[in-house]
């Protein structure tokens, strides 16, 4: 059983302290909404955390690639809710960057596909969240987005 607020809460600062690292130019508002009366759930920690690492990691990534070309007034920010349902738990993971042209919505999900220069990513991170959350957990992934405005992933696991 794992609580996933502590969970996403740690991956957050994993992705966002990992990102600094590599570039000190690179910044972020966290907000988090997490809801304190979410149960615990049964999921494995370590790939779940793998998941919100990724997607943490895509979303600052979308924002920071935004910075460079947006104008002074641009606030990078990031937003991960989480919710209780019914049957599941899910998890939101909003981003202000780049968002997804509509060319390439479709292509996201499948294994190597990257935007990103070598060494920056391998185009694995979606297809092995898809893995993780919906063949071994029995959840649901689903985006929405838009070029310019940024991206909403969400992310539901069964209670
Ligand atoms: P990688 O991060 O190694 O490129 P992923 O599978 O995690 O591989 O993501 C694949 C591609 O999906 C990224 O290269 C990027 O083009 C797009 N993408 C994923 N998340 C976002 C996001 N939050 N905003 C904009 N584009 C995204
Ligand atoms: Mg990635």
């Amino acid at each position: 059983p794992t609580n996933i607020n502590a969970l996403a809460d740690e991956y957050l600062r994993l992705a966002y302290h990992g990102l600094r690292a590599k570039d000190k130019s690179f910044n972020a508002e966290l907000e988090t909404h997490f809801d304190a009366t979410l149960p615990k759930i049964n999921v494995i920690p370590q790939d779940i955390g793998r998941v919100f690492l990724n997607l943490f990691t895509n979303a600052f990534y979308a924002t920071h690639q935004k910075q460079k070309t947006a104008n002074q007034e641009y606030k990078p920010v990031l937003c991960v809710t989480t919710t209780q349902k019914e049957n599941f738990v899910e998890i939101t993971v909003k981003d202000n960057g780049t968002g997804i042209p509509d060319g390439i919505k479709d292509k996201i999900m499948q294994p190597f596909f990257t935007t990103k220069p070598a060494g920056e990513g391998t185009g694995l991170g979606l297809s092995l969240s898809y893995d993780i959350v919906v063949k071994s957990h029995g959840g649901t992934i689903n985006i929405e987005t838009e070029e310019g405005k940024g991206s909403v992933f969400i992310i539901t696991l069964p209670k």
